[in-house]
């Protein structure tokens, strides 16, 4: 049997989430335990989403659960590059296999058509696809268009009758009627390959054995199964892993729960505790023990004791487990080293230091001013942000579009905090001292601190937006109504410019 081989393949458009981390810990678990491989490829197909400070964020989270790969873009390997972005010319060669057998075509249909097209499916209630219009072109249109360069991207053929019959691990016989799966574009108009095409060519190539990920894939796989068959090739074995579910059972979503690993990192959690509720995720252990170290996990592990039944991730479970953790496992030395790690990264002190050093006249002086850096949600109430001119309305309205503003910043750093700040004053007319006023109280905990702007750049966006959050909170909450209106405000604030300044 060759051997097994797994992989984690994230895109890096954005924070780490825990959901990648839980399909790379079932990935990982279930490689290891048959003495397999389990690597990390990174799917930039959608290159203008992907960043490279997201791919150092998710591989920074993976390591430090110690959920560390074989191969990848950072270890290398016999497999290389694990960076889509690198393997133009190795899906430009099998795209060109594909269209030879014409099992791809070239569609020069313009986004104006295709817009028609759906827009008429809509209104026919038929489940909106591509037609098939570019089939039906001659040799000759087809050769007088290509060489014209007229715009165009690659799709697949899929067959318009019977379905798509595969085996699930998890779930069994799944079956999918090719009538609901379109002519997926392969190739787009940049010559760049999309997710379908690049990750059915990866795994092949990477010789990838199982491919265990989200249920979100599964209506994605006939066609990945069809470009299998196109290509020749046998099909990894599929598994499809329960989705990560808040606690009311809605799919897990950063509105609800933060669902970055970077912020349980920054507040304080500890790997091995946050790698072994994951693995709580569909799974237990035989004996039904819910604290276990992912060692013993993989020795336990039997990928069909998968439950299917959402799993919910639920912070104040996470927040026993935890602190079972440090009681247990932590010596004092061991909680002493942990802890110090922890708060005082050089990085972090670095950073922190230039805003004390003038203000304070003794080191006892540090912690009253400082300790907010080192703690989770504060303990805030509504009086805190009274104000002579500030409405709690005001407070909640400059707060939620701060952080809305703050979430679309791209590249971390004190100036873009700034910007946000000074943007969002212009916006409402309000003096910057003001617009100020309720993030000094939601960050640093008092009206007067050391300054905010950098206070949010240091505590970072994770921390920095459940701050924020848990303020609105305790300044009411944004109703329904209200949040339409501060989503009106976001788009003008948007596509508000800041005046000419002199
Ligand atoms: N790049 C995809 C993702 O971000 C990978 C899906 C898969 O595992 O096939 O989830």
């Amino acid at each position: 049997m060759a051997k097994v081989r797994t992989r984690i393949a994230p895109s890096p458009t954005g924070d780490p989430h825990v959901g990648t981390a839980y399909i790379a810990l079932f990935n990982r678990c279930f490689a290891l335990q048959h003495g397999g491989e389990f690597i990390l490829r990174i799917e930039d197909t959608d290159q203008s989403r992907s960043t490279a400070r997201s791919e150092q964020d998710i591989l920074n989270a993976l390591r430090w659960l110690g959920l560390d790969w074989a191969e990848g873009p950072d270890v290398g390997g016999p497999h290389g590059p694990y960076r889509q972005s690198q393997r133009s010319d190795i899906y430009r060669q099998h795209i060109n296999v594909l269209l030879e057998k014409g099992h791809a075509f070239h569609c020069f249909c313009t986004s104006e058509r295709l817009d028609a097209l759906r827009a008429q499916q809509m209104e026919n209630k038929q489940t909106a696809g591509y037609d098939g219009h570019c089939l039906s072109l001659t040799r000759a249109e087809l050769d007088a268009n290509l060489a014209a360069k007229v715009p165009h991207v690659v799709r697949m053929r899929v067959p318009d009758t019977g379905e798509c019959v595969f085996h699930d691990r998890l779930r069994g016989e799944i079956r999918i009627a090719w009538e609901q799966i379109d002519m997926q574009v392969l190739m787009k108009s940049d010559h760049l390959p999309t997710y379908h095409f690049a990750n059915v060519v990866d795994d092949h190539l990477m010789e990838i054995t199982h491919v265990i990920r989200g249920e979100e894939w599964i209506n994605s796989t006939p066609k990945h199964i069809l470009l299998y068959q196109h290509f020749g090739w046998e099909h990894p074995q599929f598994c499809h892993m329960p989705l990560l579910r808040n606690p009311d059972k809605s799919k897990l979503s950063k509105r609800k729960n933060p669902t970055s690993i970077s912020y349980y990192r920054d507040m304080g959690y500890m790997p091995e505790a946050m790698i072994n509720y994951l693995g709580m995720m569909g799974w237990t252990m035989p004996d039904g023990r819910e604290k276990f170290s992912i060692g013993e996990m993989q020795a336990a592990f039997d990928i069909d004791r998968v439950s299917l039944g959402g799993p919910v991730f639920d912070v104040a479970k996470l927040d026993w487990l935890n602190g079972k953790y440090i009681r247990e496992n932590l010596s004092a030395e061991g909680f002493a080293e942990a802890f110090s790690k922890w708060a005082f990264s050089p990085e972090k002190i670095q950073k922190i230091i230039p805003l004390l050093k003038d203000r304070v006249e003794r080191f006892s002086d540090v912690v009253p001013l400082a300790g907010f850096f080192l703690s989770g949600l504060l303990p805030v109430s509504a009086s805190d942000f009274e104000h002579k001119q500030l409405s709690p309305e005001q407070c909640r309205k400059i707060l939620q579009l701060c952080v809305w503003q703050l979430e679309q910043i791209q590249d971390w750093s004190r100036e873009s905090v700034e910007q946000v700040c000074q943007r969002l004053a212009a916006f409402l007319g309000i003096k910057i001292r003001e617009t100020l006023f309720p993030l000094f109280v939601a960050i640093t905990g008092k009206a007067v601190s050391t300054s905010v702007i950098d206070s949010i750049y240091i505590l970072g966006l994770d921390v920095g937006r459940a701050r924020i959050r848990h303020a609105i909170e305790v300044l009411g909450g944004v109703s329904k109504k209200e949040v339409k209106e501060l989503e009106k405000s976001l788009r003008e604030l948007q596509s508000f410019s800041l005046p000419e300044i002199g």
